[in-house]
C-alpha cells in the first residue's frame, strides 16, 4: 500500500533511516544516533523520547520549547535533534540524540543554551 510508506532522514547525518516501513526507536544506520519518540506531536514525541530513555527530572515541554528555540545548527552541534518523518497526509515526530554521550548530559546542555 503507498500510502503505508514513512520516510525519516536522521537530521544529524542526513542517512535515511527508514524508507517504506515505519521506522521503530533505535539507531541511526548512518551515524549511530539514538532515536526515540514516535509522537504524533513534537511535545508528544518528547514525552515519549524521555520515557523510552529514561530520563526523568527533565521538563518535556522545556525541552520542546529549547529545540524550537534554540539554532537547528547548534542543537546539531549538541546533538540532540527534533525530525518529523515523511509520510501520507501526516507525520510523526522523533527525537534524535548524538551517539557516545549521555542523554541527561545532552538535554541538560541544551536546556542551559535555551535560557541564555
Ligand atoms: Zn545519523
Amino acid at each position: 500500500m503507498a500510502d503505508s510508506r514513512v520516510r525519516l532522514v536522521c537530521p544529524l547525518c542526513d542517512a535515511v533511516v527508514s524508507d517504506g516501513p515505519p521506522p521503530a526507536p533505535g539507531a541511526c544506520p548512518g551515524c549511530g544516533a539514538r532515536f526515540v519518540g514516535d509522537g504524533e506531536s513534537a511535545p508528544a514525541a518528547v514525552e515519549q523520547g524521555l520515557s523510552e530513555l529514561s530520563v526523568d527530572g527533565v521538563g518535556a515541554q522545556e525541552l520542546v520549547n529549547a529545540l524550537f528555540t534554540v539554532s537547528p545548527e547548534r542543537c546539531r552541534k549538541l546533538g540532540v535533534t527534533i525530525a518529523s518523518d515523511e509520510r501520507e497526509g501526516f507525520y510523526r515526530w522523533w527525537l534524535f540524540l548524538a551517539a557516545g554521550r549521555d542523554a541527561r548530559d545532552q538535554l541538560e546542555t541544551l536546556l542551559a543554551e535555551s535560557c541564555k
